[in-house]
């Protein structure tokens, strides 16, 4: 049963998988950057991020010298920053540690800061065609419906079962096309809304043969998202505009923001606003126009910003903010809501 399983799937990838730039990559390092890359993120949203970053930093050597903000920069706008942060500093480690080379067994790449089992597996079986499971939300997916496994996902005990079901459908031939079979065939087929009709394991699938494949995989209940909304104040003087990077302990850290303040709900007054700006920043400033409203979200908040823009009479110091020229602003990594503002003001102010 696993080898016939483990041929359908790898007949089928070989003609309809999808050309990725990191699929023909020979280099371990690229590996591991496309799959940090592509957790929690699109692969459609990851390609053009991922041939920046290989062209600026090509090397382990390129990523580990180079200073944090080029990082954070290169990593704009892909969220959850703490994967760019993590990927330099486990460079250094890897240049320090190892040469520059990543090492190939788990106990070595477990030291390596924000690897966690399915990247390790994913390095180890792509990069070094060891045989071991890499198993992803895709794999999970695939898995639960064709097995038709009702636990709960999230239980330490489902992961195991998965995690070991992974290991005994593994071939010994190839087992590295089999595990990319697996997981594309999760992304292009058996997605969330699976797409029975088209998959090579149609027939023998028990989810489906039982009508139970959109029931699964049981996950925990939804965390429930919450609404924040915040008044945006962009201050400009002379050119210069009133920013700030954020510090450790904060959500959006190393990424520049401008002047913000919240607010109870989505309707609050100019007046307001104006009040709270001047008092807060202590500048004299002129409301000169509203800003075209945006959105942002993360983890598990959802922030409304209503824009301002504002012009201060002189360029006075503010406690924590720093005045960047214009020309300036669009080499600093912002956090996304604050970008699309930024990109607004560059192109019509
Ligand atoms: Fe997923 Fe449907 Fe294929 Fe089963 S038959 S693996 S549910 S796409």
């Amino acid at each position: 049963m696993p080898e016939e399983i483990a041929h359908i799937i790898k007949d089928w990838f070989r003609i309809s998988k999808r050309t990725l730039p990191w699929r023909h990559h020979p280099d371990p390092y690229a590996i591991w950057v496309s799959e940090v890359m592509l957790q929690q993120t699109q692969v459609a949203v990851v390609i053009p991020y991922f041939l920046r970053w290989m062209k600026q930093f090509p090397t382990i050597r390129d990523l580990a010298k180079a200073p944090l903000d080029e990082v954070i920069k290169h990593w704009e706008g892909l969220g959850y920053y703490s994967r760019a942060r993590h990927l330099h500093l486990g460079a250094q480690y890897v240049l320090e540690e190892w040469g520059g080379r990543l090492p190939e067994d788990v106990a070595a790449l477990k030291k390596i800061k924000g690897l966690g089992p399915y990247t390790i597996g994913a390095i180890l079986s792509f990069a070094f065609h060891q045989k071991i499971p890499a198993v992803d939300g895709n794999v999970i997916r695939i898995l639960t419906r064709y097995f038709c496994i009702e636990e709960n996902i999230s239980e330490t005990k489902t992961k195991k079962m998965i995690w070991d079901l992974a290991e005994k459908l593994l071939p010994e031939e190839e087992p590295w096309i089999f595990n990319e079979a697996l997981i594309e065939l999760g992304a292009t087929v058996c997605q969330k809304k699976p797409r029975c009709l088209v998959c090579p394991l149609q027939k023998t699938c028990r989810a489906h043969n039982e009508g139970k494949a959109l029931k699964l995989p049981q996950k925990p209940a939804k965390v429930k998202i919450e609404k924040i909304y915040r008044a945006v104040a962009v201050i400009e003087c002379e050119n210069f505009f009133l920013v700030r990077k954020c510090q450790e302990g904060e959500i959006m850290k190393d990424l520049h923001e401008f002047p913000y303040f919240s607010t109870e709900s989505e309707r609050f007054s100019e007046e307001e606003v104006i009040k709270t700006v001047g008092d807060r920043w202590k500048l004299s400033l002129e409301l000169i126009q509203h800003l075209p409203e945006t959105s942002h979200s993360f983890t598990r908040f959802r922030v409304h910003l209503k824009p301002y823009f504002f012009r201060a009479g002189k360029i006075a110091p503010v406690e924590k903010f720093q005045w960047v020229s214009r020309d300036n602003l669009s080499s600093l990594a912002f956090s996304s809501g604050h970008r699309r503002i930024l990109t607004n003001i560059l192109l019509n102010i």
